[in-house]
């Protein structure tokens, strides 16, 4: 399971087609909600149930994506948030969520 393309949309979502013939979208404030990293990981452990995210311009908005391996994409952040490894059963598996919730 590969994407084969990566694309975001307006800055807004993220758009993958994938080996498999599955394409997925994840809005880029969920994925930055979730961000896969030691320290938001954190973060998320401690907050309560009852916690409202809320996000600056910046935070929500991509500066540049790269490939982490074979296995992982990268996000940096326009805030200069880049710690971000997002391994692709991760991102499907999001997307996966998100559509289900809706
Ligand atoms: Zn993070």
């Amino acid at each position: 399971m590969k994407p084969l393309k990566i694309k975001v949309i307006e800055n807004k979502e993220l758009h993958i087609k994938w080996d498999d013939d599955v394409e997925t979208t994840n809005e880029l404030k969920t994925l930055r909600r979730l961000c896969p990293c030691a320290t938001c990981s954190e973060q998320r452990i401690n907050q309560s149930s009852s916690f409202i995210p809320l996000y600056f311009e910046d935070q929500i908005k991509i500066e540049k994506i790269f490939a982490v391996g074979s296995y992982a994409v990268g996000i940096a952040w326009k805030d200069g948030h880049n710690t971000g490894i997002y391994e692709f059963p991760l991102l499907r598996q999001i997307a996966l969520a998100s559509n289900l919730i809706k």
